[in-house]
């Protein structure tokens, strides 16, 4: 049979996570590898959405979201961040952010252009620059604190450059950017006349009383930042898919054309009740992250007596995990190992990088799961 396979897809394989929950699957592993909560979300967010349902709210909404919904974000930016954003030209509601990445990457790279890629990254970024013909330049997060070289990213930045895609609060590393880094990043783009893509959908999942800062509200940093988030991750529910992309009125414009023939719109009642959600987060927000906080500590309290160092993440859901050295096993090997012999799934984390060899020594744990599922899990990486 002649292979119809578009030759720019033949570089993009089937996911980490899918791949992973897989054979978690075949083998019936307790599954801390893909990104997502095991329990679910507020019951008030479903009540909302049904009730929008009962009410008539079941066509099409706007291309860029239901308006209330974008109001809504757009009193989150000037509440949270002191960011003024316009709710009708400066914000597309997506099916969750991997829409909001594929309509970003689509509108603004082509052919030959270049980007930064901090390493290790979430394979979206890799997946969605390929389909574009884009190249990614990576720079390597080294570490114990995951940091970069300063001047190696300079050094990165060529004519074609046209934008460095950051992630804060970073997957997988759970690390939250420095406001010195942050500053260098913003530096470079605007001496160089770059975008920045900054994928924030971890925004609140903050620990040790961290608060985030997006890298738009640097000074005159809006104008030429895209920020994606996802109510996936906000109110632990990945299952939505409703996300969305803030951007200046000139740089919208474009996610707009993409978004228009990739999803038109994102469902009507759910974003309906995510706008009444994200009014809730003054009293919903503390109980977040205080659920989250006592896992990661759990969880990390309880690797010390295991064979694994573990990375402190100050945000996200997932832990950075040393390989033991005197294993001398690589990533992929440990991880399908820990599946097939001990019953526990992780993800190999040289699946984030492209670069650096340091992924083949580390795994990623997912802790967003039910305590007991926790416990089981962390019992038989205590046993490897
Ligand atoms: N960006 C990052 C960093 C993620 O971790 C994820 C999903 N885990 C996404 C984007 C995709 O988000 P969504 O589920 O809203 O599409
Ligand atoms: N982003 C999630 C993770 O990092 C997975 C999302 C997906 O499978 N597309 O695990």
């Amino acid at each position: 049979m002649k292979n119809f396979e578009a030759n720019r897809i033949s570089k993009i394989e089937t996911s980490i996570f899918t791949k992973i929950s897989q054979l978690a699957i075949k083998h019936k592993a307790i599954n801390l590898g893909q990104g997502f909560p095991d329990f679910d979300g507020p019951d008030w967010i479903m009540e909302e959405a049904f009730k929008a349902m009962k009410s008539g709210k079941n066509q099409y909404a706007p291309a860029n979201g239901v308006l209330s919904f974008r109001k809504e974000i757009s009193d989150v930016y000037k509440k949270f961040y002191s960011l003024d954003i316009n709710a009708d030209e400066e914000i597309t509601v997506t099916a969750g952010a991997t829409e909001a990445l594929y309509s970003t990457f689509n509108a603004f790279f082509q052919e030959g252009d270049e980007l930064i890629l901090f390493e290790p990254y979430y394979d979206g970024y890799f997946a969605n620059a390929i389909l574009c013909g884009a190249n990614p330049k990576f720079i390597s997060l080294r570490k114990p604190d995951f940091t970069f070289d300063f001047y190696e990213l300079e050094a990165n930045i060529t004519e074609k450059t046209k934008a460095i895609i950051l992630n804060n609060p970073h997957n997988p590393t759970g690390k939250v950017w420095t406001l010195e880094e942050l500053h260098w990043i913003a530096k470079l783009a605007k001496r160089y006349n770059l975008l920045v893509i900054s994928d924030e959908v971890y925004e609140f999942l903050t620990f040790d009383g961290v608060s985030h800062i997006p890298i738009a509200s640097l000074p005159e940093m809006k104008e030429r930042t895209i920020t994606i988030s996802s109510m996936g991750k906000t109110f632990g529910m990945t299952g939505w898919k409703i996300g969305y992309a803030v951007a200046p009125a000139n740089l919208t414009a474009p996610i707009q054309k993409v978004h228009q023939w990739t999803t038109f719109a994102v469902n009507t009642p759910g974003q309906h009740a995510m706008a009444h959600a994200l009014n809730q987060l003054d009293e919903y927000l503390p109980i977040f992250r205080k659920t989250y906080e006592e896992k990661r500590d759990y969880v990390l309290s309880e690797l010390k007596s295991s064979n694994f160092k573990a990375h402190l993440p100050k945000a996200s859901y997932f832990i950075m995990l040393d390989i033991p050295k005197e294993k001398n096993i690589n990533d992929l090997e440990c991880a399908t190992e820990l599946i097939e012999k001990n019953g526990i799934a992780t993800i190999p984390s040289s699946a984030f990088y492209s670069k650096s060899d340091e992924g083949k020594g580390m795994l990623r744990l997912c802790f967003a799961k039910k305590d007991e599922i926790l416990r089981a899990g962390i019992e038989k990486l205590k046993n490897y």
